[in-house]
């Protein structure tokens, strides 16, 4: 039933409540208030800049703006509203998590009412149409680096605001179908246009806030909740399909300094004497090499390499195929190579 109530977190009209506890229900924020948290028609102001703040967000997410003016349309009946674990944490639980700060402080019980607090918090605003701020991204930056556990803050005007790699985020409640809003430190930082992100699944991650002594040093706890996972491939990549999700990235500098150089190209942990020699690393690791905009820089794009050295009885039982590659005069070695991982694996033995 339709009513002259409006939501507190979108400004759209609501409707009556069909739980027993609360009084109105926002069907866009999916969320039931009691009668003291709503907005009336005396509160129009406020309504009114809710609704042209909740409209860019929708907006800029990517879901169709419905009209403010108008209740969201009702659920379909087998619509089943998201449940999350009720307590998913006990002080046994939550301490595993937090070993340091209980040494320091103690996990009290009100440490793990705000874990399971904000676990209720996070997991029933997820959705898997629009990226909610702690989501995680799957990124592939235009340089080819991948990370896996890539963080989105929020929502600015030019788009996402996506952190590469985070540490754990520090998180408070924001009354909006966010959940929370998030104070990440980290590094670097990118912005993701809206409409870009692809839904793949969720996952767990973690989050924390100052627990019961509030704000100090060692003073936060850390707690895990399931987040949407979104992927996201930056546009225009400079070195073609190749990514360090499934190649390894090499930073060569070639030493120009003088005519005979000791290493000619030298760069993460690697060296290279002379080109042939590079040549053949590159010929053995299926590697490519481009030029990068400084001079004298390349970025090598290859193989991964392991090393294992195993007992010789071992050794000897391998069935793989002996290389000249890294053998010194006595110390043979067997090499195998693993086409879909990209990784050459050198076996050595020792007596
Ligand atoms: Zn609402």
């Amino acid at each position: 039933m339709k009513t002259k109530r409006f939501c507190p977190w979108c400004g759209r009209p609501l409707y009556k409540s069909n739980q027993k506890e609360f009084d109105f229900q926002c069907y866009n924020c999916d969320k039931d208030f009691p009668k003291t948290e709503v907005l009336r028609k005396t509160d129009l102001p406020e309504v009114k800049a809710l609704r042209h703040r909740s409209y860019l967000d929708d907006l800029w997410r990517g879901e169709y703006p419905h009209s403010h003016r108008k209740p969201y349309p009702k659920r379909r009946k087998n619509y089943v509203r998201i449940k999350p674990q009720g307590q998913k944490y006990t002080e046994h639980t939550l301490i595993k998590l937090n070993g340091s700060y209980h040494y320091d402080h103690g996990i009290r019980q009100s440490d793990v009412d705000m874990a399971n607090a904000y676990v209720r918090m996070i997991e029933s605003s997820r959705s898997d149409k629009q990226p909610r701020n702690g989501d995680m991204i799957r990124l592939t930056t235009k340089h080819g680096d991948y990370y896996p556990c890539a963080h989105l803050e929020k929502l600015y005007e030019d788009g996402f605001s996506v952190c590469e790699r985070p540490y754990i985020p520090f998180i408070f409640p924001h009354p909006t179908k966010n959940g929370i809003s998030c104070s990440t430190s980290g590094g670097a930082w990118l912005s993701v246009p809206p409409k870009a992100l692809k839904y793949v699944g969720k996952e767990e991650k973690f989050f924390k806030d100052w627990g019961a002594c509030g704000a100090r040093g060692n003073g936060a706890v850390s707690f895990k909740a399931e987040v949407s996972v979104w992927e996201y491939t930056e546009p225009d990549p400079v070195y073609d399909d190749y990514t360090t999700k499934d190649w390894r990235k090499i930073h060569l500098s070639k030493d120009v300094t003088t005519t005979k150089p000791e290493y000619l190209y030298y760069g993460n942990g690697i060296a290279f004497r002379t080109q042939q020699e590079l040549d053949e690393y590159m010929a053995l690791f299926h590697g490519k090499l481009y030029t990068v905009y400084w001079p004298n820089s390349f970025e090598l794009w290859c193989y991964f390499e392991q090393n294992v050295k195993i007992p010789i009885d071992k050794w000897k039982s391998l069935d793989l195929p002996r290389t000249t590659f890294r053998a010194k005069p006595g110390h043979p070695v067997k090499i195998e190579i693993d086409d879909v991982k990209h990784i050459i694996t050198l076996y050595t033995f020792y007596n």
